[in-house]
């Protein structure tokens, strides 16, 4: 059990406006999401939200912080140059990389209302494949055709990478950093980590099935597209969000409701 509160940070609710405090609330949740389902690096990758009502603004964790201490008033709140607009009061700062990566979406994608970055295993096995992300099963063909890809350049600390990172994303929802990990942005906080919950699904079926060593059951280019077309955010209703409840009781089970102060 983690109640979240080993760093004693001071609520935040009711200072802030009702659509932020929204946005920390699911941002926080996300964290504690992406560790309960496997996919947080300790303190090495970053998930941000826009503020809603503060588009040139965006919320991030401290570097330092594990995701499974994340609560909804423990971020840094960034404009896009790189500012910490406001903080919680301990020592832990802004990350590089966290700032480069995140500030190039929001600058680039009005849309972009919250992006999720990872360093899962089958994550980097298939930012290392040549072949990239396969549709071998039905949950990859969600992706089929929707997936961009952006060489590796060394850690992304560098601003002028924002323009190359947002030119590979183009429209796209998900990305493949490659020799890196898996990036994932979405209109909400809860459809950027049901992108990254398929797309990580996705890559460990993949690595699963090439590591049999025996022929793959390649599907017909045709079900592909009919699958892919099924599957376009909208067709059927927007992924994410039915389940989004669901998973903040989850977490309340395993956390109690600290998190969300
Ligand atoms: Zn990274």
């Amino acid at each position: 059990m983690n109640d979240g509160m080993g760093l004693a940070i001071p609520s935040l609710r009711g200072q802030v406006s009702a659509a932020e405090w929204q946005a920390r609330v699911d941002l926080a949740a996300c964290y504690r999401l992406c560790e309960m389902f496997g996919m947080s690096d300790m303190i090495y990758t970053h998930i941000s939200a826009r503020v809603p009502d503060e588009p040139g603004h965006f919320l991030l964790n401290c570097h330092g912080m594990l995701f499974g201490e994340m609560t909804a008033s423990g971020f840094l709140k960034v404009d896009l140059d790189g500012n910490v607009v406001s903080k919680p009061a301990f020592d832990y700062g802004l990350h590089p990389a966290g700032f480069v990566i995140h500030s190039a979406i929001y600058r680039a994608r009005p849309d972009a209302m919250a992006a999720m970055h990872t360093h899962t295993i089958a994550g980097m096995a298939v930012s290392a494949l040549k072949c990239g992300l396969l549709p071998l099963t039905q949950t990859a063909t969600r992706f089929h055709g929707r997936v961009a890809y952006h060489d590796f350049n060394g850690p992304e600390r560098d601003p002028a990478e924002r323009d190359l990172i947002a030119r590979n994303l183009g429209q796209h929802h998900c990305m493949v950093l490659r020799n890196h990990g898996l990036l994932t942005v979405g209109p909400s906080v809860a459809e950027a980590f049901n992108f990254m919950y398929g797309m990580e699904r996705s890559c460990q079926a993949q690595l699963a099935a090439m590591a049999c060593r025996t022929p793959l059951n390649v599907l017909p280019q045709a079900v592909v597209d009919k699958a892919t077309a099924l599957y376009e955010p909208g067709v059927i209703r927007p992924y994410g969000l039915l389940e989004w409840a669901g998973l903040l009781r989850m977490v309340d089970r395993r956390d109690g409701t600290a998190w969300r102060l």
